[in-house]
């Protein structure tokens, strides 16, 4: 997963010339230069007192610095204007880069509360930038007159123009000031929506004794059929036991909320508007899309539950799926995980994920320990590239705490762009490691956590190879149904012959992992495909189905009732199997209702198409073939949103991805 603050575009720490208001004598953090290695946050010198004060004068700087473009005597240009504003909030950019990544990492009821001032007061200033007339007229002079403008420029100039629209610039009168309520109004739900799921993650781990994200081994491996029935009816009930964390009136207000805003705007359906600056264009591209791949998937499940049936010698539950799928597995391919884990120890993994970089890209990743962590438990690394300059800072922050949100993303604490080299995190949700040194338990992972660590490395790859000049399009800035491409295609590496030989080694001896388990991995990988696209799969049609509900339409949905029958509903027409639920369902979807996935979860597998059909060039010329690497390097990963996607695309593979390459990578045809 990718977190985006998607509140307002947010420009780099080290800006150019800005007004400065008047406050360097204040001893807020947040209003110093920071004297640090690389720029990096000063965390051990932040105090939670900050944050507040620092929000405010940041919006205040950046309401100046936006007055200044509006009052400016000269003809608009893209460098009085589109650059100016990208500029206009080195105060913000700063706390928010901090704030928002330890409020999703390292939280407190503290930061919480805060989260809840300062959010509709953030909003409020967006809104009041993006929704200001005489600003999108000055905008609007650079879009229609975009001569002599660079390529990367005018990708930058449609996307901000763009951006007024979409936040309702054309918007007069009633319409207007009902478009900012909306908007102040869902961030506090999506704030809100996070927050009960983390309250019903912490419950759950309470009631059942394994966190959420340990839930998918646990169900793979949990012989008693009574204790997985009881922790899939809890897991799969989060946001949805009518308690004070339920998510259900959260995500019905959301949705309302949202058809009417992408109404307002002229769209018949919130999917409708979020489609039409995407890759796909349009739902209905999207749900062609993803039919054939819910098929395909529901046929491989009937067929891999006919053989679990046999072996459990009773009907298969949904408790009972992921159990079965396990002892198949074993049973084909004489493969389980207590015989891989060993030699999948987080630190092990690590240096796997690195060196994969290394190799592919010729770059170097070393341990940074000058640089200040926020959390013991996080550290951070140096890469630079072959001729020794520096490529960014990086964050690995791996292991399960209560104060993190469940999951596992990358996110920025600052951006690339001409002059300025990102600062990266990846957080994950692994094992902890024991903390009692007379009997250390390591962090042993799955086959699956192996494959979230790469993912999350290629988006943080996407962010750290950069080479372009504005923040507005610069790494990960790009559309969703496309971000999606570099983490997916950086999984193929964790289980390649010459990676694992670096890596997985048995963390009590140092014995490699033996060829034959090896061989077992890489082909099982292809295995319970059925299950995992198809709940995969099953989401994203849910999410398209919901946000394709025109406003008239949600307005015959007035409970959890309602919820519940339009979900069953959705599954049921998509050939959704009862032994099988969407890998989120709606009370604790956070992809699509706090962290910007909304009628955008299909980006995943429309990704992969390119990242799977990318691979099979890297296949076909040698995994480690220079050039190949080289190219996709220079041509595709380097280039941020400064082109279209599938224009960069194809510069680089010479023809259209195959639809095709996914079903095939995922041994469903
Ligand atoms: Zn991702």
């Amino acid at each position: 997963m990718i977190m985006k603050l998607s509140l307002y575009i947010a420009g780099p720490v080290a800006g150019l010339a800005v007004i400065m208001t008047a406050c360097n004598t204040n001893t807020n953090i947040f209003l110093q230069e920071w004297d640090t290695p690389y720029g990096t946050a000063p965390f051990s010198k932040i105090s939670q007192e900050d944050y507040l004060p620092a929000f405010r004068e940041g919006i205040k700087e950046e309401k100046a610095n936006v007055q200044a473009i509006i009052d400016c005597k000269d003809a608009p240009t893209f460098e009085n204007t589109i650059l100016a504003l990208e500029n206009s909030s080195p105060i913000l950019d700063k706390v928010t880069g901090v704030f928002f990544n330890l409020s999703e990492s390292d939280s407190t009821p503290q930061m919480q509360a805060i989260e809840e001032e300062i959010l509709p007061e953030l909003t409020a200033a967006s809104n009041e930038i993006y929704m200001n007339p005489d600003l999108f007229a000055r905008v609007k002079a650079v879009y229609e007159n975009q001569e002599g403008l660079t390529r990367e420029q005018q990708m930058v100039v449609k996307k901000v123009y763009q951006g007024f629209e979409r936040n309702g610039v054309g918007l007069e009168g009633e319409a207007k000031a009902r478009f900012a309520e909306i908007s102040t109004r869902l961030a506090s739900l999506s704030q809100k929506f996070g927050q009960n799921l983390l309250a019903e993650n912490n419950a759950f781990k309470e009631a059942t004794g394994i966190t959420v994200s340990e839930y998918y081994d646990f169900m793979g491996s949990c012989p008693d059929r009574e204790k997985r029935k009881a922790v899939f009816e809890a897991y799969s009930t989060r946001g949805n036991h009518g308690n004070e964390f339920d998510n259900n009136a959260v995500v019905l207000e959301a949705l309302k909320l949202r058809a009417e805003m992408a109404q307002l705007l002229g769209y018949p359906s919130f999917a409708a508007f979020q489609l039409s600056d995407k890759m796909a264009g349009s739902s209905e591209t999207v749900d062609a899309f993803l039919q054939p791949i819910m098929d395909a998937s529901m046929r491989k499940a009937k067929a891999d539950m006919k053989e679990m049936a046999k072996l459990a010698g009773h009907k298969i539950e949904a408790w009972d799926y992921s159990y079965y799928a396990e002892k198949l597995r074993a049973q084909k391919y004489a493969l389980d995980e207590s015989q891989t884990k060993p030699y999948f120890q987080a630190d092990s993994v690590l240096k796997g994920v690195f060196t994969a970089a290394e190799m592919i890209y010729g770059i170097k990743i070393e341990p940074a320990p000058e640089v200040e962590v926020y959390n013991p438990a996080a550290s951070a690394y140096k890469l630079t590239d072959a001729d020794g300059s520096l490529i960014g800072i990086f964050y690995k922050d791996y292991y399960v705490r209560d104060t993190k949100r469940g999951g596992a993303w990358m996110n920025n604490f600052r951006e690339q762009k001409t002059g300025v080299r990102p600062i990266i995190v990846n957080v994950c949700n692994f094992p902890a490691p024991g903390e009692d040194p007379t009997d250390a338990q390591p962090s042993l992972l799955t086959i699956d956590n192996v494959q979230t660590a790469f993912h999350e490395f290629g988006h943080a790859l996407h962010g750290f190879l950069s080479q372009c000049n504005y923040v507005t399009v610069s790494g990960t800035s790009v559309a969703r149904d496309f971000v999606e491409t570099f983490s997916q295609f950086n999984e193929n590496f964790a289980f390649v012959p010459e990676i694992l030989a670096v890596y997985a080694k048995d963390y009590r001896t140092g014995e490699p992992i033996p060829a034959e388990l090896v061989a077992k991995i890489r082909k099982g990988l292809s295995f319970n495909q059925g299950f995992m696209c198809g709940e995969l799969c099953a989401a994203s049609i849910l999410d398209m189905k919901w946000h394709e509900l025109s406003a008239s339409e949600l307005e015959a949905f007035n409970g959890p009732d309602d919820i519940r029958a339009f979900e069953a509903k959705v599954c049921k027409e998509m050939g959704l199997i009862d032994e099988i639920i969407p890998r989120y369902r709606t009370t604790y979807f956070n992809h699509i209702m706090g962290s910007g996935y909304s009628a955008g979860y299909y980006g995943y597998l429309w990704s992969e198409v390119l990242s799977d059909d990318a691979w099979e060039k890297f296949l076909a010329d040698g995994v480690f073939n220079k050039a190949t690497a080289d190219g996709f390097r220079k041509t595709f990963l380097e280039r941020g949103g400064s082109e279209e996607p599938m224009v960069l695309y194809k510069s680089w593979r010479g023809a259209d991805p195959d639809p095709a390459a996914l079903t095939r990578a995922r041994g469903l045809e």
